[in-house]
């Protein structure tokens, strides 16, 4: 089983074609509320990589899917847009007993204004983080509350959208324990250095890179891949996975390195991309280990490749999450 310990955030997005002015008000000219947070995304993205779509169960190619079960631990307030969440994890099949509800706080969540005009589309945003921030570091004091139902989990995954000295006490506690863990170390921040040895897998994108590694954002971009990744395998992580957008993702652990390339689609919402690719990353790493396959890093990567441009060719941060057998399908095309 696969334990995501993250954010939720409630999105509301609102579409406007100019911003308004001190004191102005007019309505949106169109608005979307969607499921978010990089800790939620992930749940969803990892629980539809492990499964078939249920809506498009004739379209399976006869693979089961991974059929592993993906539990989410985090916070939510005691409000209609908890609810909402619970509802939208839940669709995607992400179990959601770990989910606290915070009778004192609100649901994470986010106020995006879209300025959209024919030739240019902005985003501003605030959020707030509400209930996330309850999470602490004595949440995770023993291996059992990363635990389900007192099995240790397969692999644990996190991203840095909660405390970080929460997340560093769940990399501690892991390590001890040692349960496998992937950190998605988004959004960009630096973690205690000696907590990279507890790392089974780091994902970053450039930008997370240039901060975790204070190389040069250039530099990275001139593909001096294999320095950074050194860098990291050197403090310990076991395979380092590096995405570049439409240039794919590049990868290396101990056996070796290289850069697999993306899949050719039409970009329609980068967003999202980053979680999607995590998640059919941990599933097919997850389904090699009980599979007992030989661990085929490149096999995973593409896959994780397949699904975040997939992801992309949809608008919304979720509607483009793909599952299991629409990998498969977009893989075999
Ligand atoms: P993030 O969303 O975290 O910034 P990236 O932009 O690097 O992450 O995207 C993650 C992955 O999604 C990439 O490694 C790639 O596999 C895929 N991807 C992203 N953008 C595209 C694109 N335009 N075309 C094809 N694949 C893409």
């Amino acid at each position: 089983d696969i334990v995501v310990v993250g954010s939720l955030l409630v999105e509301h997005i609102f579409f406007i074609d100019r911003l308004p002015d001190l004191g102005e008000s007019f309505p949106a000219t169109r608005y979307v509320i969607g499921p978010g947070g990089k800790g939620a995304n992930a749940a969803i993205a990892t629980s539809r990589a492990c499964h078939n779509n249920p809506d498009k169960a004739d379209t399976a190619t006869g693979e089961p899917g991974v059929d592993v079960k993906v539990r989410m631990i985090g916070a939510i307030g005691d409000d209609g847009e908890g609810k909402y969440m619970l509802k939208a994890l839940s669709d995607s099949q992400v179990e959601s007993s770990g989910i606290r509800v915070e009778k004192e706080e609100n649901t994470g969540k986010a106020f995006i204004m879209v300025e959209e005009t024919d030739e240019s589309r902005d985003n501003r945003l605030i959020y707030t983080l509400g209930a996330n921030s309850v999470i602490s570091p004595y949440d995770f004091k023993t291996a059992d509350t990363l635990s389900n139902a007192g099995a240790p989990p397969d692999l644990i995954i996190s991203q840095l959208e909660v405390d970080m000295k929460a997340v560093e006490r769940i990399l501690e506690t892991a390590g001890k324990a040692n349960i496998k863990v992937l950190l998605n170390a988004a959004p960009a921040n630096n973690i205690l250095t000696k907590l990279y040895r507890n790392l089974t897998h780091l994902v970053v994108n450039e930008s997370e890179a240039a901060i975790l590694s204070g190389f040069d954002l250039a530099d990275i971009k001139s593909e001096n891949f294999e320095e950074i990744a050194k860098m990291f395998l050197g403090y310990g992580v076991e395979n380092f996975i590096l995405t570049l957008g439409k240039g794919g993702a590049f990868y290396a652990n101990s056996e070796g390195s290289d850069l697999i390339k993306a899949f050719e689609v039409e970009s329609v919402d980068p967003t999202g991309a980053g979680d999607t690719f995590v998640g059919a990353y941990a599933a097919e790493y997850v389904r090699m280990q009980k599979a007992q396959e030989f661990w085929d890093i490149a096999k995973a990567v593409k896959r994780a490749n397949a699904a975040g441009a997939l992801a992309v060719t949809k608008a919304g941060g979720q509607t483009g999450i793909p599952w299991a057998n629409e990998i498969d399908d977009f893989m075999a095309a």
